[in-house]
Parts: C-alpha cells; sequence; structure tokens
C-alpha cells in the first residue's frame, strides 16, 4: 500500500471551490447509486424489477442441505465497504494495508467513477472460490463483507431532483442457481435486515455511501462543481477510505491537525479508534470533495487561502 501523499494544498483548493459558486449545481439532477449490488454468483444480474420496502417480504432461507451450497461463493463480484474492510482485516489478525495487498483488487465504482477495492476470487480469471470459501461455508461469517449480508437483496441509494435529502430502496436478486427462493420462510425487508445485523455497516459506512451517491449526481455535470476530480484527489479518496493506518498517518503526521480544526478530545479518540478514524475520512473528503461545511478550516488558514485565492484572480 501507498505511503499517504503529502499533505500539501487542500486550503487552496477549497478557497478555489468557493470561488466557483456560479458553476452548476446539483439542483436538476436525479441519481441512484447502487451499493450493495447482491451479485455473488456467476449468473447475469436477475434484479426482479420492484422496488421494496423494509415491509415488503419475500421468501428466502439458506442453509448447507440445498444443493447450491456455496455455489455463490464461487466468481463473486464484492464490492468491499470501508467497514468490511477494517472488519475483515480485524478477524484476520492483520492491518488494512496488508489485507489490501492479499486480498483485494482495485476497481473504479461506476457510477461514482471513484476508485474501490473489490475481494479478491481464486483462479486464474478471478472466478474461483472466494478465499474465505470452505466445504463447510464461510469461514468469516460473523465478519463477512455487506453485499454477503445483504444477499440476496440489494441496496440502492436514491436522490430524486427537488428532494432534500436521499433515500434508499431495496430490490431482490433471483440468480438461477439460488434454490434459497424455493423455501417457504417467508420475513419482511426490515426483519430480514435485522437478522443478518447490517446496522453497524450502514452507521459506519453512511458517510462513504453519501459521497458515491453525491459524485454520482455531480458526475453528469462534470464533476463537483463542473470539475472531475484530479487523480491526486482519487488517489487520496482510495487511501481515507480503505486503510485507516494509512489516513491516520496522514492526520498526525502531516500539516492535518494545524489546518483543519478539530476537537481536542476528537483527536484523542482517532489516535486509537479505527471507526472515529474512518467517520473523520468521511467528513474531510466530503470537503474536500463538495466543499460541505463537514469539518472546519482554522480561521488563519482559511483567512489566508481565501487571500490568496482573491489575489490570483485579480481582486485584491
Ligand atoms: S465472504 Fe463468505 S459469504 Fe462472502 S463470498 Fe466469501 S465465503 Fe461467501
Ligand atoms: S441458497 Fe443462495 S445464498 Fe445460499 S448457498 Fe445457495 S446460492 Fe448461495
Amino acid at each position: 500500500m501507498t505511503n499517504p501523499t503529502p499533505f500539501t494544498s487542500e486550503e487552496e483548493e477549497l478557497a478555489e471551490l468557493d470561488m466557483e459558486a456560479s458553476r452548476p449545481t446539483l439542483d436538476d439532477v436525479n441519481a441512484e447509486v447502487e451499493i450493495f449490488d447482491a451479485v455473488r454468483g456467476q449468473s447475469a444480474f436477475p434484479v426482479q424489477p420492484v422496488r421494496l420496502t423494509p415491509e415488503d417480504t419475500f421468501s428466502f432461507r439458506c442453509h448447507p442441505e440445498l444443493s447450491c451450497w456455496n455455489k455463490c461463493c464461487h466468481g463473486a463480484d464484492i464490492t468491499l465497504t470501508p467497514f468490511d474492510i477494517l472488519r475483515l482485516s480485524r478477524r484476520l489478525g492483520i492491518r488494512p494495508a496488508e489485507f489490501l495487498v492479499e486480498y483485494t483488487v482495485p476497481a473504479i465504482h461506476d457510477k461514482a467513477d471513484l476508485p474501490i477495492a473489490k475481494l479478491r476470487s481464486g483462479g486464474e480469471d478471478g472466478r474461483g472460490a472466494c478465499p474465505f470459501n470452505a466445504p463447510e461455508g464461510c469461514t468469516v461469517y460473523e465478519d463477512r463483507p455487506a453485499t454477503c449480508r445483504y444477499y440476496p437483496l440489494g441496496m440502492v441509494s436514491m436522490k430524486m431532483k427537488d428532494m432534500e435529502g436521499k433515500d434508499d430502496f431495496f430490490f431482490l436478486v433471483k440468480e438461477v442457481h439460488c434454490q434459497g427462493h424455493c423455501d417457504a420462510k417467508t420475513q419482511n425487508v426490515g426483519q430480514f435486515r435485522a437478522e443478518q445485523r447490517v446496522e453497524d455497516d450502514e452507521r459506519v459506512n453512511r458517510g462513504w455511501i453519501d459521497i458515491l451517491m453525491k459524485m454520482a449526481s455531480w458526475k453528469v455535470l462534470g464533476g463537483p462543481m463542473g470539475k472531475a476530480p484530479d487523480p491526486r484527489t482519487k488517489k487520496m479518496f482510495f487511501m481515507a477510505t480503505t486503510d485507516v493506518d494509512a489516513f491516520r498517518r496522514f492526520v498526525f503526521e502531516t500539516r492535518f491537525l494545524e489546518t483543519y480544526d478539530i476537537a481536542p478530545d476528537a483527536v484523542e479518540i482517532v489516535r486509537t479508534d479505527d471507526e472515529a478514524l474512518l467517520l473523520l475520512a468521511f467528513d474531510w473528503l466530503k470537503n474536500v470533495l463538495f466543499n460541505e461545511p463537514t469539518i472546519a478550516l482554522r480561521e488563519q488558514v482559511l483567512q489566508q487561502a481565501i487571500a490568496k485565492a482573491r489575489d490570483s484572480m485579480g481582486a485584491a
């Protein structure tokens, strides 16, 4: 894994964004982003074209007696969330940098055009078994990725025109090999999500989902405020969302804390708390990418950046 990029000129970037308020806005944009696409098998994407709410019911039960047992853990297409990487690294007793090298392949999130990590399947063509698959089932079951927890549901985050916030909905994936759909057990989406214990995933990953969602919305306008993120910003996004140790070095070994106004007690928490550090990473990325007020520049830094930006625009 790469070392963190040296902290250079986010304050200049921010001031520049501030000066570009006349560029296109998100007001006229609709966007839907698949977060957990639920494709674990090898068939085409057999989504039931129905938007499910937490109250909607479906029949499904997965168990080892089924003839399809483990089939869905071969050639799986699994996007790893920031929390997945953290939780699986802990489970394996390694740090995220090692986990990324050993178990993932880099990829690009189609709609957001941002770098992500996917779980690497075995086999030369990448369609073999998941590294955590065993005859008895998933060897990391309690800590399996969110996509595996959700299966056979997918989740879409959605923002519609004129809608202040965003909305999530779910859909059912019926892959032909999956016998679980033939079981009589019926549950509603909310019960299934509670059984799969997805709340922690969603609590920690929410900021990351927001960023993917917002970036997908901006993409049709060329990027945030009409400008696509440069390669360095994308590299920072990948570092901050996949490797908490690299982001921690970025926070504590660069001018980050001289630049941003972070409460002293929060600084002490993120020194050791990986989940809290991820939340800080998401806040920082929202600020850098979208100029959101999720993290504040120190007053002196802000004034200097504004003065510099005005100067460069000839508005002394
Ligand atoms: S993590 Fe577990 S459930 Fe998910 S694909 Fe691998 S073996 Fe299957
Ligand atoms: S029932 Fe579906 S999810 Fe369970 S093992 Fe079979 S294919 Fe996989």
